[in-house]
């Protein structure tokens, strides 16, 4: 069994992560839960940052809040030196709740209103990331109102796709995000950008997928990057400060996963920018990561209460948790992958192959397909699902009106309640009754 981080096996055969035994975090948070292990958080933050300071003189590095939000998290992020990658209000909020400097935030999205536009301007976030050309006459209308220059990156699809061990060269990319740099077309709406009196544009951005191994797609999309950028220079005389390749690392779900480190990533575009912006006789411009998968994936595991067994004979054993598919969306929305074990009982022999399967209304509700685990597992064991901290908390639903599960921070021998359970009641509270339903019978 692979053991994430500070993860272990104690001296009860239990599995104990951040120096806590998660029998311990079951009996005083409940399940499901989502434990994260602050350290390894920590070190992958750490990670980025430092091979940055290594190789490349001006960087930064802006967690993909979407992976995993909450007002811990960005307090976190805020105290390893990380900037924030934000795409809705709700984050935006998150981050001013949290008292994150919201000039190190960046505000995505494919389709901002023009409401979230003010109030990302209120906010006061530190970059825009404009998405399309509608976007852009849309903020320099709002920034006018407001009064207000505002600083923005245009995000372009410069033709590269890349997906774990391979990345795919198209010419015009198809995706609903960004404006192409084939036709042209990132450069018109450059020269567009720089006609408008409200909006800076302080560079490029692009993102070109994600759970990525091969890091050639990143040195091919930052040679794209800097054509564009020496394209821009050549026709408009501007420069562009700043060069964003997005994030997309990826991470170890299962046994055969070799994912690259963040330091191969740092070491690797640092040196594709600096040579190909020295071949180009460009300034080296600010070279910006926005990780997420690889910051808080690894670092997540769900905790589980085992209750139903059942055994078709000759056909599988379904092994019913009491979560799924609302805390964990991925494997039935990308067929993900995961590894689990009895948490309770790792010193047991492997000899039981189960499908774990969730308490949701639906057959597609399968958490994992065919796994071993420990030969004498029981209604009322732990079940560990591991790599769970990216894209599961954060795509969580309240299908079947399941409250999501909590999340707790594990840090040398602490657990921290950093999100607490939905109360049923909590989850009605926002339910209105009109008038001509109130009587018990049609009206
Ligand atoms: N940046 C952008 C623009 C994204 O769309 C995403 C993910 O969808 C990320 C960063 C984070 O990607 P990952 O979690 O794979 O690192």
């Amino acid at each position: 069994m692979h053991f994430y981080g500070t993860a272990t096996r104690n001296a009860r055969g239990h599995l104990a992560v951040g120096g806590v035994d998660v029998a311990d975090l079951a009996r005083e948070f409940g399940t499901p839960l989502y434990i994260m292990d602050e350290a390894l958080i920590r070190r992958n933050c750490r990670a980025y940052v430092e091979s940055f300071r290594e190789h490349y003189p001006d960087f930064d590095v802006a967690y993909a809040s979407k992976a995993f939000l909450c007002t811990a998290m960005v307090a976190l992020a805020e105290q390893e030196g990380l900037a924030l990658d934000v795409v809705s209000g709700g984050e935006i909020a998150t981050a001013l709740q949290a008292g994150f400097p919201m000039e190190r935030t960046y505000f995505h999205g494919n389709n901002k209103s023009g409401e979230e536009i003010r109030l990302a301007l209120e906010a006061g976030v530190g970059r825009l990331v404009v998405d399309s050309t509608h976007e852009l006459h849309l903020l320099e209308a709002v920034a006018a109102g407001a009064g207000r220059r505002v600083r923005i990156l245009l995000r372009v699809t410069p033709g590269v796709e890349a997906h774990t061990h391979e990345y795919i060269s198209t010419g015009q990319l198809d995706s609903k995000f960004g404006i192409p740099i084939a036709g042209g077309l990132a450069l018109a709406a450059a020269r567009e950008a720089l006609a408008l009196p409200h909006v800076e544009l302080m560079g490029f951005h692009c993102h070109i997928g994600s759970q990525i191994f091969d890091l050639q797609g990143y040195r091919v999309a930052a040679q794209r990057m800097l054509d564009l950028m020496a394209a821009f220079r050549s026709e408009t005389g501007s420069v562009a400060r700043e060069l964003s390749l997005g994030g997309g690392l990826g991470v170890r779900y299962v046994e055969g996963d070799r994912p690259t480190s963040p330091a191969e990533l740092v070491a690797c575009i640092s040196a594709a920018v600096r040579a190909g912006a020295a071949e180009r006789g460009l300034p080296l411009p600010r070279l910006i990561v926005e990780p997420g998968r690889s910051i808080v994936a690894e670092a997540g595991t769900t905790l589980y209460t085992v209750g139903s067994i059942k055994e078709i004979p000759g056909v599988r054993t379904y092994l019913a948790v009491d979560g799924g598919m609302g805390d964990n969306i991925r494997p039935a929305l990308y067929q993900a992958e995961y590894e689990c074990a009895v948490a309770n009982k790792l010193d047991s022999p492997r000899t039981r192959v189960v499908t774990v399967v969730g308490r949701y209304c639906e057959s597609g509700d399968v958490l994992l397909r065919d796994v071993a685990v420990a030969g004498d597992v029981a209604p009322g064991d732990l079940l560990a699902v591991f790599a769970t901290g990216a894209y599961n908390f954060s795509m969580a639903s309240h299908y079947n009106r399941f409250p999501p599960p909590p999340v707790v921070f594990v840090r040398d021998g602490r657990a921290d309640l950093v999100v607490r359970r939905q109360s049923f009641a909590e989850m009605a509270a926002l339910d209105l009754l009109p008038e001509r339903l109130r009587s018990r019978t049609a009206r």
